[in-house]
Parts: C-alpha cells; structure tokens; sequence
C-alpha cells in the first residue's frame, strides 16, 4: 500500500481523512478452479437437454464484456416439455414421497452447495458483477442457508400450520431477476419442494450461469427426475411458463412494469400468484443516531451489489440538525469505495449488470441533472473497459423529483433533510413503493413507532440490507404481494 504524493495534495484540498487515498494490491480471487462449458442445455427431467429451437444466446462478463459461455434459448415447446415433465414427477414420485425423505434430498442439495460454494461465488460474481466479498460472504452461503432451513419445515408442516391439512400446489412456475441470481433461485425452489411441489425455473438471461450450476448439484443430489426444470431464455420463456394452463402457481421476482403483466395474464385462472417487485426504500437518519454506524448503513444499503437491491436504501432522509455531518461524512466514505474488478476482494462496487442497465442508470443521472438535484460522484477510477459507474449523490432533491421517485437499480442516492418524525413518515410512504425501509435512532420507542408507520414489507433499525431464512421478505403497494422466507414463505406453496 502506498500514499500517492500527488494525492495528499488534493487530499489536503478537500479534508479528506487521512485514509482516502491509501491504494490496495490487486488481490483478484482465482479462476482455475470453476468448471464452466462452452454451452449450456437446458435442464428437463434430470437430464441436459438440446432447444427445440436449436437457438442459443450468449451469457457476458459485465466486467469485461467477454462471454462465457452459449446458452439454450427455450421456446413454448421446451416449457411444454419441463411442464409436463414436473407434472409427471409430481403425480408419481415428489408428492408421494414420505415428507422426511423430501427433507433428506433439499439437505443434501445445501451440503452440496457449501462444499461447491466458492466455484458458485465466482462464477456468481462473473457472470453477475456483483465483488467476490459479496457472493462468497452473503449470496451463496445464504443460499444455502434457505436449503437448510426449508429441509427442516418439509416434515412438519403439521407443526407450521396445526388442524389445517397443508397439501401442496403442483407445479410451481417460477420467474427470477438478474440481482441475486443464486439466491433467487434458492429463495424460489427450496420453499416450493419442502411443501411437495416441482418446479419449473427460468433464470434471467444475464444471469442464468449459476441457476444452471445449480442444476448440475441437483443432478448430483439425486433429487427425482423432473422436481426441478431449469429453462433458461428471455422473457418469452417466461410468459410461456406463466400462459402454461398446466402451471399451479406462478412465483415471480422483478420489475414491477412485467408482474403487472403477468397479475393480467393470470387473472381469471386458477394460478395462484406471489409477486416480489420494485423498491424506493427510505433509510432515515435522526439526530440522535450513531452517526458513523448510520453512515456505513447509508453507504451498504445503496452501493451494497452496485444498488442492484430491490429494497436497496435509495431514499436518504437525514434530520436537518444533523444533515451537514452526515453529508460531509457520506462524501468522505464514498472517496474510500474502490470500483472495479467484482473478483478482486478489495472491490467494494462491482461491475453493473449489463449495457442497457447501465444505460437506465446514466439517463436517470441526466435526469436528476436536468431537475436540478446536486450531483456528487466519487473521484474514483472506473475501468475503461466493462459496465461501470460512480457512486453518486444526489444532494437537495425534492420528492417531486423523478430521481426520488423512481426505482433506478443503481449506486445513485436521492436525498432529502426532514425537521420531524411526521414529515418524515409522510415522504417515506409518499410513493408507489412499499418493500424495505431503514430507521436510525437511539430510541427504542421512536423505532416502534416508525415500525407501524412506514408501509413497507421490513424495516431495519440501526442497520441495514440483512437477510436471514428465518425472517419473512416482501412488500406492499406496487412492491407485490406475498412473502418469502421464513414459516410466511410456506404458504404461496400450499392449499388448505
Ligand atoms: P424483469 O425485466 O421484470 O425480469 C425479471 C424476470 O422476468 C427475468 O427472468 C425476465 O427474463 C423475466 N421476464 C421478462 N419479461 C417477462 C414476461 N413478459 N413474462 C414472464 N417473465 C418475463 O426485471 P429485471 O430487470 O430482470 O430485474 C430488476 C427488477 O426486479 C427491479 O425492478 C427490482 O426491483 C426487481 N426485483 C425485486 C425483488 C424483490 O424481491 N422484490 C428482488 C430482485 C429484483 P429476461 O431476463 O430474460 O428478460
Ligand atoms: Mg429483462
């Protein structure tokens, strides 16, 4: 490590603490050890199967725009084909099977994860751009994590839901986005099998590269055929599996905009629905907060996996008395955040997931320009080659603006000051979003009493971004409804 003297000028400039400048090794995580092929099939009945199509598509690195590998593009035909391959296997084997023997086979698909956990963060952080720190520590352990904990509730969902006669659904069709591509699945398929369903799959198209790790380690545990299809393709694939009329239920993640869509196309069945949508949370800072802890909140809950959060912390509400410090503090941080290569474990602010993200997130920076909200972006180098961007503030917004409003899906911070606790609730819930919020105080009451004001699915209090498969996630208003995770991630998967 080593002080740049040029640095310590300008460091001196703008009062910067000492640290800002410190520049760390290169310490890139290696590669050698991840098994990836040219191309990918998709995964039907246990087995790798060609498209009927005979298309594929090729999955990138944001981070250097090359591609890994060729992957099958499904049609109607291949949906078709998974559909009834997990009717099949429902009818005659999966809701059969005693409850505890399930159990044994989503344990076994958890263990096998851990011992392949730092080939599936790597490829994780390849294919997704989000920093190995983030997919080795928090995406594939807490994927994991869900196997674990679903395998324990597969034999006593008498206990979960007592005098009710839980049964399963079917077939469970499932959607998920390109954020926490490992993650979502785990969060999708280890509920639906504890509770007796099959599943159909279909990863997002930039992200299907660990999805179909994961059918490999399904392939491996044994699971039945037909439990588990993994169909990868764009969203045709997925409004196939949503039209299917031999679907029981549909699980989606992702943009508000498609799950509008897809609450149309399955009104009038008899598709059971849970929708897990956008987010604009509020983080809200008072005066008495820990105001170093609530700036290492801010800076995690909006540049935590490039903000590619549904319920990243995008809204920052600070306490008038307090708003210079923490601004001054925030700028300070956001000189310290590397941004770079997503394998190195020094990257804070990895790569953005693709071309037309990053695209969104440049036009919202003009438009919060345009509207006349201050901007403040880190003197940080980017790679000139790959998606990436600054992380940026936006100082003085106003809730008009569209930059407050709207979900952006990036490292961009719209921020407001507020005088008191009512101003505050009613510009927090003052939008169309309801998935997370954040509250920082060293009052137990206030935290309560903000906890049943703010509409929206989890508040953290003192902290920010925290996940657990024991806790329920998911959101009002145009944020979805239903939730997972916890007994509460059970229920979308059962009939009574
Ligand atoms: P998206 O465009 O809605 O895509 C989500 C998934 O739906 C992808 O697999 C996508 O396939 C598929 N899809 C697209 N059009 C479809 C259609 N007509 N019918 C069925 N499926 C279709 O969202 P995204 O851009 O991938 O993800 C970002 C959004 O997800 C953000 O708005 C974010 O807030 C939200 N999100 C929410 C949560 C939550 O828990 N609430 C979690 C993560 C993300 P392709 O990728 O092939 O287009
Ligand atoms: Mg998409």
């Amino acid at each position: 490590m080593k002080i740049e003297e040029n640095n310590m000028s300008k460091q001196k400039e703008n009062k910067l603490t000492f640290f800002t400048d410190w520049k760390y090794a290169p310490s890139p995580e290696a590669t050698d050890h991840i098994r990836l092929q040219n191309q990918y099939e998709l995964f039907i009945n246990g087995k790798f199967v060609k498209p009927n199509s005979g298309k594929y598509f090729e999955t990138i690195n944001p981070a250097t725009e090359k591609t890994i590998a060729r992957i099958a593009d499904a049609n109607e035909k291949d949906v078709d084909t998974a559909v009834k391959a997990a009717r099949q296997a429902y009818n005659k084997t999966w809701r059969k099977m005693p409850a505890k023997e399930r159990a044994k086979y989503i344990f076994r698909i958890a263990r096998l994860m851990q011992e392949r956990a730092r080939e599936l963060a790597v490829i994780e952080s390849m294919n997704g751009g989000k920093p190995i720190r983030e997919s080795r520590d928090i995406d594939v352990p807490l994927a994991a994590n869900h196997f674990f904990y679903y395998a324990g509730w597969a034999d006593k969902l008498e206990y979960a839901f007592p005098n009710r006669s839980p049964k399963p659904l079917g077939v469970a069709g499932q959607i998920i986005p390109w954020n926490f591509p490992l993650l979502m699945a785990a969060w999708k398929i280890a509920p639906a099998l504890a509770t007796g369903n099959t599943v159909v799959l279909k990863p997002a198209e930039t992200t299907p590269l660990t999805a179909l790790k994961l059918a490999e380690i399904i392939q491996e545990s044994g699971l039945p055929d037909g439990v588990v299809n993994i169909v990868t393709g764009f969203g045709a694939t997925g409004a196939a599996i949503v039209n299917h009329k031999d679907v029981d239920k549909i699980a989606f993640t992702g943009s508000t905009n498609v799950g509008k869509w897809i609450q149309k196309a399955t009104a009038g069945t008899d598709k059971k629905l849970t929708l897990e949508l956008g987010g604009k949370a509020a983080n809200i800072i008072f005066e008495d907060a820990p105001i170093n802890q609530a700036v290492e909140g801010i800076v995690n809950g909006i540049f935590f996996n490039q903000g590619h959060v549904c319920c990243a912390g995008s809204r920052l509400f600070i306490q008038e008395s307090v708003a210079d410090e923490v601004i001054q503090k925030l700028k300070d941080r956001l000189e310290t955040l590397i941004v770079g290569d997503p394998l190195d474990k020094n990257t804070d602010i990895g790569a953005i997931n693709s071309k037309a993200q990053l695209q969104k997130i440049n036009d919202y920076l003009k438009i919060g320009k345009a509207d006349e909200a201050e901007m403040y972006q880190s003197n940080c180098e980017i790679p000139k080659k790959g998606f990436f961007v600054r992380p940026t503030l936006f100082l003085n917004t106003a809730q008009s603006h569209r930059i407050s409003q709207e979900e952006i899906f990036g490292p961009v911070l719209a921020i407001q000051t507020f005088r008191t606790i009512e101003e505050v609730i009613e510009k927090a819930n003052n939008i169309p979003y309801g998935l997370s919020a954040g509250v920082w105080t060293d009052k137990g009451s206030r935290i309560f009493n903000l906890t049943s004001k703010l509409r929206a699915g989890v508040v953290w209090a003192n902290t920010y971004n925290k996940f657990d498969p024991t806790s329920p996630f998911g959101g009002y208003k145009e944020s979805g409804f239903g939730r997972e995770g916890g007994l509460h991630g059970l229920m979308p998967y059962l009939k009574f």
